[in-house]
């Protein structure tokens, strides 16, 4: 099994090729099919399996075709989290002009505005921030958002986003497809798994 049986396009294998992707890690290998026929995914997965790219892949392949304004949105716990998610997109997005932007807390409102005024393709940001921004940030809105990502999203309940989640929800269209990882199953997942997911493909690692 390789990436070229996905039907990638070239600047994705070639970005693969560069980060040494030989071989699809079991999580990209039981996503990415079901991703690229546009499914949910619930996937269950820990660091170090390669979910990053087995969320980054299918959203770059659906980006290559139609890129527009806000075309990603990933919910990441933590600061850490989210500029490796920002950097694991960057560098397969390499080859097709990919605009991304971190928005998370401790950082400073009015340049993250600036930012997300460049009318970016993917937004990587912790939940409480973007509310933030949804809120307070003239001219910006996810009206436009076509692939929701919550990452980690154990964590993410644990830290209390929950409430901000929630609120990022009402504010996206419904039609638009999601994953949803997470390093277990818990109520708290399955509750957010029937409020943001549409009949998902389950995976687990
Ligand atoms: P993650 O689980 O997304 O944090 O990824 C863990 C590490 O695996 C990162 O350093 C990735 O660059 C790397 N990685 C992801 N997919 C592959 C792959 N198919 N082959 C080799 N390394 C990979």
């Amino acid at each position: 099994e390789s990436f070229n049986d996905f039907g990638l396009v070239p600047e994705i294998l070639e970005a693969c090729e560069k980060l040494k992707y030989t071989k699809p890690t079991p999580i990209q290998a039981e996503s990415i099919p079901y991703a690229l026929k546009g499914r949910d995914i619930i996937g269950l997965a820990q660091t170090g399996s390669g979910k990053t790219a087995a969320f980054a892949i299918p959203v770059l392949q659906s980006l290559y075709e139609q890129a527009t304004p806000f075309f990603c949105c990933v919910l990441a716990p933590t600061r850490e989290l989210a500029y490796q998610i920002k950097e694991t997109f960057d560098s397969l997005g390499s080859g097709m002009g990919l605009r991304s932007v971190c928005i998370v807390g401790g950082m400073d409102m009015i340049d993250q505005a600036k930012d997300l005024m460049r009318k970016p393709h993917v937004i990587v940001a912790t939940p409480g921030r973007l509310m933030d921004h949804l809120e307070n940030t003239k001219g910006f809105s996810l009206k436009a958002l076509k692939y929701l990502i919550m990452d980690e999203a154990d964590r993410l309940l644990d830290l209390e986003f929950g409430p901000a989640i929630d609120k990022v929800l009402k504010l996206i269209p419904r039609e638009r497809s999601t994953y949803l990882f997470s390093a277990t199953m818990t109520n708290k997942i399955e509750k957010l798994q029937r409020a943001s997911l549409v009949d998902p493909i389950k995976v687990s690692v």
